[in-house]
């Protein structure tokens, strides 16, 4: 039998506010130019920062998600707003979903309009009736106040170059940025944004915009964001199985995150990682990929990494 790749995980212990982030999985290091990491490492440290500062002036974790979510999409680095991967006929797709702790969620799929899609997501939830909206008209984005962009905003010339090099999906070339917050209230919210997957068909949708696959944020339990081959994450409902873990199985955080990544990620020969917090602020960043963008602050300052 082939062993599963490790699971590199990082584990916190609980305490106050806490933001975890991540700018994807679909990250190899060892091939990532210098030049690209620091400006990597820059974007991330600034969606800490982005997310920290709401939570330490007193604000939700929602609101908090939301900010550190943005400055990732804002940033060409990651996959996700501009720099989004491509589809196989060179159109940028994206997905996002929000979910707050007390069962709140929205989510966009195969969107193309908002500037931010983590914030048409979240006008879903807060705006309509609806959960999950696929292909939001632009009438309707405007209506709520979104700002929107032309869709070759979202697509970059690296992004061009990296379809043009990919033969298939199955190579996997993809990325997604995700944020959990646990606020000074104990309340805890999630948010995931992507463009899916290098090659992938027009309409495909992934685990990012699914509640419970991608997403997942219950304040009795734990919030969750995940990165990865998107189908298995769907496959394993990856986000609501660590919070079925914590609630029913009784496991901690750290084992039900290396578990789940194990049996439902790594067994199937996928890879993938997921950021999760719980309403006591312990905090987990777990990956079975060579790397994942990453970064946190549970009080002490920003904290990134790659490798
Ligand atoms: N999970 C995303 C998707 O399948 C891609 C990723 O996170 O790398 O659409």
């Amino acid at each position: 039998m082939t062993p599963l790749p490790p699971v590199q995980l990082t584990h916190l212990p609980a305490g106050g506010p806490a933001i975890a982030i991540h700018g994807g999985a679909g990250v190899d290091p060892a091939s990532l130019p210098s030049v690209q990491s620091a400006a990597a490492t820059a974007a991330l440290e600034a969606a800490v920062r982005a997310g920290r500062a709401i939570l330490d002036d007193g604000g939700a974790a929602l609101d908090a998600v939301c900010a550190s979510v943005r400055v990732l999409e804002d940033s060409e680095c990651f996959n996700a707003g501009r720099g989004a991967a491509l589809t196989i006929e060179g159109t940028a797709e994206l997905d996002a979903c929000v979910m707050a702790g007390d069962s709140r969620s929205g989510a966009v799929t195969c969107a193309s309009g908002p500037r931010n899609p983590v914030m048409a997501a979240r006008a879903v939830m807060e705006r309509s009736d609806h959960v999950l909206m696929a292909m939001p008209s632009l009438a309707l984005l405007e209506q709520w106040g979104l700002e929107l962009v032309t869709p070759d905003y979202y697509v970059t010339e690296a992004r061009r170059r990296m379809l043009e090099e990919t033969s298939s999906f199955l190579e996997y070339r993809h990325g997604t940025v995700g944020a959990v917050a646990r606020d000074a209230s104990g309340l805890v919210a999630a948010a995931t944004s992507t463009g899916g997957i290098t090659a992938q068909l027009p309409g495909r949708v992934g685990d990012t915009p699914l509640v419970g696959c991608g997403t997942w944020a219950d304040d009795a339990t734990v919030a969750v964001s995940c990165t990865g081959q998107g189908e298995l994450f769907v496959r394993g409902a990856v986000a609501h199985e660590i919070h079925a873990r914590l609630r029913w199985g009784g496991q901690g955080l750290a084992t039900a995150v290396r578990e789940t990544i194990d049996e439902l990620v790594g067994a199937r020969g996928a890879d993938g990682g997921l950021v999760a917090v719980t309403p006591a602020g312990e905090v987990v960043l777990a990956f079975n990929s060579p790397g994942m963008y990453r970064g946190y602050d549970v009080g002490a300052g920003a904290v990134t990494a790659i490798a």
